[in-house]
């Protein structure tokens, strides 16, 4: 039995990895572990979208160099039978306004580098075998070639990807649904220079499939196709037919079944489930994305409990925010693809896709409103949203406000020049910023993953205060004593 450990988290891929990087960030000591030897190569998931790019700065996973080196696409651009419809992708608001191109192994690449950086071990060849759930710790057992080892954590985060073998690992059900009939088809190629514009997503609607081409970098594009499994072996030629776009074809060739499953529950005592091990849609495009967003929601909880900043019971606040927005991740993209595989083209399609409600790839607003963790107010909208990245100024210097949020740590901007409504704590900053243009209430307390907790005008700054106390109330720190 090895010494005890933080947190043990099973799968290198990219959401393992940044949950590793954000706790290893906040002091936490995990170790990963993965049972490949090498994680696959190649683009696999061409887009991250603003909401990733942000999740990744706040976790302190930089993304300036990734973001340099990648493709942005400003506009979507749906065709229908010779009609075209465009729409922009940029969401004003948030610190990475612009969605981008970039290879999913560019993105491993950083991310491993960066966690490494930090200390932590990534173990490779080397397999989750068993989950066992004890009072203050999780006995797991790790098969290394045959050699059975067994670690002791105080939590395990099951990042296997898309497989039911996490949800059999924490003993929990996680039923699958399966799109019989049709095929997904993805592989990077090279079309006609200038054919489609550089920096834009086309959509080519045709009658019970759709095709699509997203720009990459290096002169690429990805392309991707939903058909009818009986056209699949002639999806190269069905490809053209449908687009009238060339394609100089590129290895791989990756072909999925649609499924879609989710887990009952994405936490079990002290084993977590998270990205495509807890949900996966039916198309296979969403799963970094939402995955990372999983890691950013729960790598700051589990940070806090193990320093003892803040009591064990915010973990139940991991499966509460996070599986409603998986369920309607999983209700979205059953309705698109619905959609994408319409017969009815022009009935179902065409107001759709002309008033933008034909989103192939966009992800649904993220929002906890009704979570456990934030404070109802009727003065001001946005609450539990994301925190717009909006001009402020601090100590007489413009900057945004995600120039002032600090990497893991809750933030009270004190937006109407008024006193502080409480003092900084170890887990809490309080900012005084002056909004270039108003429109901020009094008191914003933003989450360390970016999300509006609370905000309120002067006259609520009592309500804010108990609910500041109750969020920090002191917690036995879960030293690893506690575990031994
Ligand atoms: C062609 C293609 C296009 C895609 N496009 C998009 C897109 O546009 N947008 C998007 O968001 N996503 C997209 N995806 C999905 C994206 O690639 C995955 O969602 C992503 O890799 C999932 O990351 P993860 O870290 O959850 O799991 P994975 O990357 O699957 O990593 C899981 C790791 O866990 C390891 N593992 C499994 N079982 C065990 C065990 N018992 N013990 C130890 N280790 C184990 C595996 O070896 C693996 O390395 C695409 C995928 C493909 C193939």
């Amino acid at each position: 039995v090895s010494p005890p450990l933080d947190v043990l988290i099973a799968g290198a891929g990219p959401v393992g990895l940044t949950l590793a990087g954000a706790m290893a960030r906040e002091g936490v000591a995990c170790r990963v572990v993965d049972q490949a030897r090498e994680r696959p190569t190649g683009t696999r998931c061409p887009v991250l979208w603003p909401a990733t790019l942000t999740d990744l700065t706040l976790a302190g996973l930089g993304v300036a160099e990734l973001v340099a080196g990648s493709v942005p696409v400003v506009r979507k651009v749906f065709h229908l039978r010779g009609d075209s419809f465009g729409h922009g992708l940029a969401e004003p608001a948030s610190p990475w306004p612009t969605p981008v191109c970039v290879g999913q192994d560019r993105l491993e690449r950083a991310l491993r580098d960066s966690v490494r950086g930090l200390g932590v071990p990534i173990g490779s060849g080397v397999r989750v075998a068993h989950v066992e759930q004890r009072p203050d710790a999780v006995a797991v057992t790790l098969d290394e070639s045959g050699r059975r080892n067994v670690v002791l954590a105080r939590y395990v985060v099951l990042a296997l990807g898309d497989t039911p073998d996490a949800a059999t690992l924490a003993g929990v059900a996680r039923p699958e649904h399966r799109y019989a009939g049709y095929r997904t088809l993805q592989a990077d190629g090279r079309i006609e220079r200038g054919r489609l514009p550089e920096d834009e997503e086309h959509i080519f609607l045709a009658g019970q499939s759709h095709v699509g081409f997203v720009p990459l970098p290096g002169d690429r594009h990805r392309v991707f196709a939903t058909l009818p499994a009986g056209r699949v072996g002639a999806a190269r030629t069905v490809v053209t037919r449908i687009s009238g776009v060339e394609v100089e074809w590129l290895e791989p060739l990756w072909t999925v079944q649609p499924r879609s499953a989710i887990a009952d529950t994405f936490r079990a005592g002290r084993c977590f489930l998270v990205g495509e091990s807890a949900k996966s849609t039916p198309q296979p495009v969403h799963g970094l994305n939402s995955g990372i967003q999983d890691a950013a929601n729960l790598a700051w909880k589990l940070a806090a409990v193990i320093n003892g900043r803040a009591p064990a019971t915010l973990l139940d606040s991991y499966d509460r925010e996070r599986r409603p927005t998986a369920q309607a991740l999983l209700a979205k993209t059953a309705r698109i693809f619905s959609y994408g595989t319409s017969s009815d083209v022009d009935g179902a399609l065409r107001d759709r896709v002309r008033q933008r409600q034909h989103d192939v790839r966009n992800q649904p607003e993220v929002g906890y409103a009704s979570g456990p963790l934030t404070l109802a107010s009727d003065a001001a909208s946005g609450v539990g949203g994301r925190m717009p990245d909006v001009a402020v100024n601090v100590d007489g210097q413009a900057t945004t406000v995600y120039g002032v949020l600090v990497a893991g740590r809750w933030t009270l901007l004190v937006c109407d020049g008024g006193g502080l409504p409480t003092e900084p704590g170890p887990w809490l900053d309080v900012r005084p910023v002056r909004p270039s243009a108003g429109g901020l209430p009094a008191l914003c307390l933003v989450r360390p993953d970016g999300y509006v907790a609370a905000a309120v005008e002067r006259s609520e700054a009592s309500r804010l205060e108990a609910f500041l106390t109750e969020i920090f109330s002191p917690a036995p720190a879960e030293g690893v004593a506690a575990c031994r």
